[in-house]
């Protein structure tokens, strides 16, 4: 803290051209007159283009006025220079420059699991004029690309619209990770203002955010796993953990797989095992984020990468780990191969009139294993040949059935629904398969159909 011309003011310290300049001319950036009123979950970017709005000032000048000094560029998601910026802001709007940070930037997402040395290194860098924040927080690690536009989502907009409120653009929303809007349960759509490198400071606009923008994420992705990263990511953003592996991002994720059995003695990661127990949750990601296949047999790709601990833990990577996690079918750690006398069990083909009746006799294998407790799991076959793995626990529970094959009630239902003009989509709904799956099982089974899915 020090005092200028009678004034208590605190002034950051790793400031030192920003505290020099106070203490020569005897003053504090002047503060703006006007600034519009932020919005909960408001991104800075566009706080500051409504300021350009009301203001009809040009970019650079705004820029200038904003954080005394012209900037070519202050990257939309990340931005620096806030302490700066926060000394300018009316005081009514009750913000210093953590509070920016924490609260209109994606900031708190990418730095949820950082270590504490690079957690405080990646703030005094965002709050100060050193820049690069997003390299200092891990953020553009594989396997999710950065958006090449600002994102909306419709309903939002008209929300605003009704409150009486400008459009702005949320922050939420320009998370690459993110492709719904989770309190409209609505995709997400890209508008036509480019985050460009140059410093652009558009708002919202019919223009900018038409009804019939393009979707950001591809129609044959799997929607529902992309809805699930869409609710863990805000919620990280809003800082809770999404699931039970805490702040630890690396340890956590070890821990983890290895209490699934993906791991080999010797402690390293069974990435064979891992690759093909996620195969239907990769096939169904891939079309909205490609470079989830990279995801190798041989040495893990982007998934051995954000695990090594000796490197800065990438949120995208950890939730992605997270959602493959919980739909790997549980692995044997002790193989004690014992025959079981119980049953008959249910048959979960949703494609047999038989469906969800306890007619399933054959048991092909069952082990003991351990998934949160000592259980068993089994292998089943059903006598319409279809084929699912299931763990009883020691206390009666048990996991959600896994599909292992459907069997030949598949070829025929592809067949008829196909012939019957049915949509893709709502064949793979029925089927219980999300559509990337169902289309490479028909390949790789090579069924006939009637469908446009190449
Ligand atoms: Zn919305
Ligand atoms: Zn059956």
């Amino acid at each position: 803290m020090t005092v200028v011309n009678g004034l208590l003011f605190i002034l950051y310290p790793w400031q030192p051209q920003l505290m020099q300049t106070a203490l020569m001319s005897g003053a504090l950036p002047a503060k703006l007159a006007v600034f519009p009123e932020p919005y909960p979950g408001e991104l800075l970017h566009s706080m500051m283009a409504r300021y350009r709005f009301y203001t009809g000032q040009s970019h650079c000048t705004v820029s200038d006025e904003l954080f005394g000094q012209s900037h070519r560029s202050n990257p939309v998601d990340l931005p620096f220079r806030l302490a700066d910026l926060a000394l300018r802001l009316p005081r009514r709007v009750g913000l210093d420059g953590d509070m920016l940070l924490d609260r209109h930037t994606l900031f708190p997402y990418y730095s949820a699991f950082l270590d504490a040395e690079y957690l405080s290194e990646a703030r005094v860098a965002a709050l100060g004029s050193s820049g690069l924040v997003g390299n200092r927080v891990g953020k553009g690690i594989k396997p999710i690309p950065p958006i090449k536009f600002l994102r909306f989502c419709r309903k939002c907009l008209q929300d605003a619209r009704e409150k009486g409120r400008d459009p702005h653009w949320l922050r939420a929303h320009q998370l690459p990770i993110m492709t719904f809007c989770t309190i409209h349960d609505e995709p997400l759509r890209n508008s036509n203002c480019r985050v460009s490198t140059s410093m652009r400071l558009d708002v919202p606009s019919s223009r900018s955010c038409p009804a019939d923008a393009p979707l950001v994420l591809p129609k044959h992705a799997a929607w529902d796993l992309l809805k699930r990263l869409s609710l863990d990511a805000v919620s990280l953003l809003e800082g809770t953990y999404p699931f039970d592996i805490g702040s630890d991002g690396h340890m956590g994720l070890r821990t983890a797989f290895a209490e699934k059995g993906l791991v080999r003695t010797g402690g390293d990661l069974d990435w064979p095992s891992i690759a093909d127990s996620t195969a239907d949750l990769i096939d169904g990601l891939a079309p909205a984020f490609p470079a989830i296949r990279a995801l190798s047999r041989k040495e893990g790709g982007w998934l051995a990468y954000a695990l090594n601990p000796k490197r800065r833990t990438s949120t995208d990577a950890v939730l992605l780990a997270g959602l493959l996690l919980e739909g790997i079918c549980p692995r044997p750690v002790s193989v004690v191969v014992t025959t079981s006398t119980q049953g008959p069990w249910r048959c979960e083909n949703p494609l047999a009139a038989h469906h969800g009746e306890a007619i399933v006799t054959e048991v092909v294998r069952t082990e003991k294993v351990y998934h949160r407790g000592k259980g068993e799991f089994r292998h089943l076959r059903c006598a319409c040949g279809y084929e699912y793995s299931i763990v009883t626990r020691e206390d009666g529970s048990s996991t959600k059935p896994f599909r292992l094959r459907f069997g030949p009630s598949l070829a025929r239902f592809i067949l008829e629904t196909s012939l019957a003009g049915v949509p893709f989509w709502k064949a793979a709904k029925t089927a219980k398969s999300d559509p990337a799956s169902l289309k490479r099982i028909i390949a790789e089974e090579g069924i006939p159909h009637h469908w446009d899915i190449a």
